[in-house]
């Protein structure tokens, strides 16, 4: 029988008479059960994260800061175990997974030294006005299956920093490391402070539109946040949605190709492409195309594809049929338009594990399927550019504005690129790094709000202004 993994609800680890499969999506294995809730559960975790939050609002912000921390300690404490379960339901190598879990556990204890000050807008001998930050109640978290973990530490830390007090939803694809996590936690926060329950999509909207909850944070595809928005509505529930992108990087032909083609391809191909923020639309200057593009390929002949369990894999498996099946489309479009591959283009879906080889295309245009929508596997497609402006143009020609870089020997050059880039962060030749003290915000349809430092910490309160007149004491 496999390990059926319990949920979280008022500090207790709890199970329902339902169960979803969870399945090894190298191995196509079902690896754990985990309950399947619905209304009644959802009603029991929002009722202990509604009495919790009568005390945790009141508590101390010493008290709140040495929550995260002991959190990022037991994270910490379990991280070989942790990691190892990551890449048994999400695929990625065990090198990657080992990072999730300590980014996580670094984000927690980051984010625990950040503090809201009252912020003093006037003090005279007439009045005395302050603006304070107020918890706003019991949040909702919803989160994807590409990072599974981090993401629910984002969702969670800042909640309690906050004294907020939540109810966790992860993806049905990739439960399992957090209802661990979850059982290693109950102990360390307050009984009702964090509640983690699982279930299908369907559990989703319920959370949404759940009346005694107050926020939902959510992290996952522009498609479901527009039904969340529109959920949230009905009695204007706060909201922060972290969404879909499809970056840009931008190479210049001062760019060393030997020096970029390994980090271009990781920018791509991290996590088997499924990152909200790889680079899935690669520029570069008409001058280094051919030398940089070749550079790539060579590079990704020796990454191997497999299972991220196995010593010696670079890239895993798609996490998921659904997504395997959507990239596998995308990339058929590709080949049935005749766009040229320099890497890959054939995969055998008829094998076991959802892995789809790594795949390189060669300059198609900018209006192909699988440069225009957002694909979310290991596909890296190349376009050859020839003028600043023109390459600005097809940068921000997206819905999206989520991230991007800009390569080049010309840090002033680059930076001047990067600020015209409609979009929340942008990188200088670096990729993929988020830090703790900076606010994480989608522009356009990536999304609404922010995460992390004080800004996104922001989102988890309403400002409350005092005003108090000296001059009219009724005594
Ligand atoms: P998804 O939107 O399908 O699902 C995300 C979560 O929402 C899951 O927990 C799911 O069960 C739940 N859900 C599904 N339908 C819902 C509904 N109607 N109401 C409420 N909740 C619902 O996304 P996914 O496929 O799991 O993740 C991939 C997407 O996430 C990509 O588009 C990626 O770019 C995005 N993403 C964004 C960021 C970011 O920080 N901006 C980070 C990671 C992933």
């Amino acid at each position: 029988m496999v390990t059926q993994y319990k949920n979280l609800i008022n500090g207790e680890m709890v199970e329902t008479s339902e169960w979803l499969d969870v399945v090894n999506p190298a191995t196509e294995e079902v690896i754990g059960q985990v309950p399947a809730c619905g209304q009644a559960e959802l009603d029991k975790a929002v009722a202990a994260a509604r009495a919790a939050f009568q005390t945790w609002k009141k508590s101390s912000y010493a008290e709140r800061s040495a929550a995260l921390k002991a959190i990022s300690k037991t994270i910490a404490d379990n991280s070989e175990e942790l990691y190892r379960l990551l890449t048994s339901e999400q695929g990625k190598p065990h090198a990657q997974a080992k990072q999730e879990i300590m980014g996580a556990s670094f984000m927690m204890a980051a984010q625990s030294d950040l503090v809201l000050e009252d912020e003093l807008v006037k003090d005279d001998e007439k009045e005395n006005i302050r603006t304070r930050r107020v918890p706003v109640g019991v949040v909702g978290g919803i989160v994807p299956w590409n990072f599974p973990v981090s993401m629910a530490v984002q969702k969670i830390g800042p909640a309690l920093l906050s004294g907020c007090t939540i109810i966790l939803k992860p993806s049905p694809f990739t439960p399992l490391t957090t209802l661990r996590l979850a059982e290693l936690i109950a102990d360390v926060v307050p009984a009702g402070t964090v509640n983690i329950i699982t279930g299908e999509d369907s559990l989703g909207p319920l959370i949404t539109a759940h009346p005694d909850i107050d926020k939902i944070t959510f992290t996952g595809s522009t498609a479901t946040g527009k039904k969340i928005m529109e959920g949230a509505s009905a009695d204007l529930k706060r909201i922060t949605l972290e969404l879909g992108g499809n970056d840009a990087s931008i190479v210049m032909p001062d760019a060393d190709p030997k020096k970029v083609a390994e980090q271009l391809f990781w920018s791509s191909f991290s996590n088997a492409g499924q990152i909200c923020v790889a680079a899935k639309r690669v520029y570069i200057h008409e001058d280094i195309y051919d030398e940089l593009s070749q550079a790539i390929a060579d590079y990704a002949k020796n990454v191997v594809v497999g299972d991220g369990a196995e010593q010696g894999t670079g890239v895993g498996p798609i996490q998921n049929k659904k997504q395997y099946d959507r990239v596998l489309e995308l990339i058929q479009d590709a080949k049935d338009n005749g766009y040229k591959f320099l890497l890959g283009g054939d995969s055998d879906p008829s094998g076991t594990g959802y892995f789809v080889p790594l795949t390189i295309l060669d300059n198609p245009p900018e209006d192909a399927r699988i440069v225009a929508e957002e694909q979310f596997g290991p596909v890296m497609p190349l376009m050859k550019f020839s003028s600043e402006e023109e390459v600005i143009e097809r940068a921000n020609n997206s819905d999206y504005g989520l991230a991007g870089a800009v390569w080049s020997a010309d840090e002033a050059k680059a930076v001047e690129i990067a600020e015209k880039l409609e979009t929340g962060t942008v990188w200088v030749n670096q990729f993929l790094k988020l830090t703790p003290h900076t606010p994480f915000a989608g522009h356009k349809q990536s999304g609404f709000g922010a995460e992390y430092g004080i800004e996104g910490l922001k989102e988890f309160t309403y400002p409350q202004v005092i005003m108090v007149n000296k001059q009219n004491v009724p005594a």
